[in-house]
């Protein structure tokens, strides 16, 4: 068994967030695609695709970084990370979480757990 190497946010059992954010990111790409392929048939949906595509992802991040918080004191830890690391390492930060960075509580335990 390979213990250790799952993040916290599968151990509380937040990874469907994490695929639904994959999903909606996807989406919007998909959107901005269709939209650059749009311009080669005359660009009249350009404007809708990449509207569509561009408020698909904000709103997939926006829903994601409230969505994914502390199990015990319910901080917005990706807030959190943006706000306290480089822009090229706070993903990797955050999924490597140990210990919230706000309560300092093990991220790894439910919050039912026993004291
Ligand atoms: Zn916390």
């Amino acid at each position: 068994m390979s213990r250790g190497t799952s993040s916290w946010i599968i151990a509380t059992g937040q990874a469907w967030k994490l695929y639904v954010t994959v999903a909606g990111l996807t989406g919007s790409l998909g959107l901005l695609t269709a939209a650059f392929f749009s311009l080669t048939s005359g660009g009249r949906l350009f404007m809708a695709f990449a509207a569509c595509g561009l408020f698909l992802g904000a709103a997939t991040f926006v829903w994601f970084t409230a969505a994914l918080r502390c199990p015990h004191c319910s901080a917005k830890l990706v807030w959190t990370m943006v706000a306290s690391r480089p822009h090229s390492s706070w993903v990797i930060d955050l999924a490597a979480l140990e210990h919230c960075p706000v309560c300092k509580a093990r991220l790894d335990r439910a919050r039912t757990a026993p004291h």
